[in-house]
């Protein structure tokens, strides 16, 4: 948003401005009801849908069938009655999500980064965990009433929501302004506060562990996360989790719990498939 504000015209200022107005107006102006699980689950649903009819979906054999029985297994883990969906898209961005409601996406620019079946588990435990947890209730809150206002003002909210938006989903989603709308621009520009993040690492190990992967692979995920950028732009993935220091030692704090969760674990997978 603050590069936008210094690099486009004075009408996409004034529209994200606007916006921007709008959503602190609704953060400030008292108490925001935060939606109930199948009203927010519908919307995600509706963003999900259209994005995937506005992506390129990956049909590489191995990571679908690897992507398939990790998400069945975390998503059984994590004892969460969802409707869970995956998808593995054709993007070069190192990045993964899963919206409320268990809508899981992820990018196959990430998976030589993750080097292991074992990391994907750890990203997507991770990932599930934000949507388990109920995480950004709040802020789903303010994108409902931004989305009731987007139907006020047409095609303003379309515009405002290009201005607002960093990722190439969430101008998809903002630019055709559908009933998703709303959702799209705050689901992808959320930043989950570090309460949650911690929240999110903690049962995120769980829930690979319970999953039959070992836990320990955590922490060599989000190493190899941040080395691999080196020289060259964030990826998206940790412009929203960034790897630092006490999210390492967080993760080690937890290990002798989870590893423990790990080896009475039915099955056990250790690191996986290698991904290649
Ligand atoms: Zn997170």
């Amino acid at each position: 948003m603050i590069r936008f504000l210094k690099d486009k015209s004075w009408f996409s200022k004034i529209t994200a401005w606007f916006l921007v107005f709008s959503l602190l107006g609704c953060a400030s102006g008292g108490f925001v009801k935060a939606p109930e699980d199948p009203e927010l689950n519908a919307e995600a649903a509706k963003a999900y849908a259209e994005l995937k009819s506005k992506s390129k979906i990956s049909t590489h054999p191995k990571w679908n069938a690897m992507l398939k029985r990790v998400t069945n297994r975390i998503a059984k883990a994590s004892g969460e009655d969802f409707q869970w969906e995956y998808v593995l898209i054709e993007n070069p961005d190192v990045n993964a999500w899963c919206m409320p409601g268990g809508k899981i996406a992820v990018y196959t620019g990430i998976m030589p980064v993750l080097k292991t079946e074992g990391a994907l588990a750890a990203v997507l435990g991770h990932e599930v965990a934000h949507a388990t947890r109920r995480h950004g209730k709040q802020q789903y809150a303010r994108s409902m009433n931004t989305n009731l206002l987007g139907l006020i003002v047409g095609g303003i909210i379309a515009l405002g929501g290009q201005a607002l938006c960093k990722t190439n989903e969430c101008k998809l989603l903002t630019g055709i302004g559908g009933a998703a709308a709303g959702f799209a621009a705050t689901f992808f520009t959320l930043k989950f506060s570090r309460e949650d993040e911690t929240d999110a690492d903690y049962c995120g190990q769980q829930y690979m562990a319970k999953a039959g992967y070992d836990p320990s692979e955590s922490i060599s995920l989000w190493q190899r996360m941040s080395e691999s950028h080196q020289g060259q732009a964030l990826p998206e993935i940790l412009s929203t989790h960034p790897s630092d220091e006490s999210r390492q030692e967080r993760l080690r704090a937890t290990l002798a719990e989870t590893k423990k969760i790990y080896s009475s674990s039915k099955k056990k997978h250790g690191l996986g498939e290698r991904i290649r």
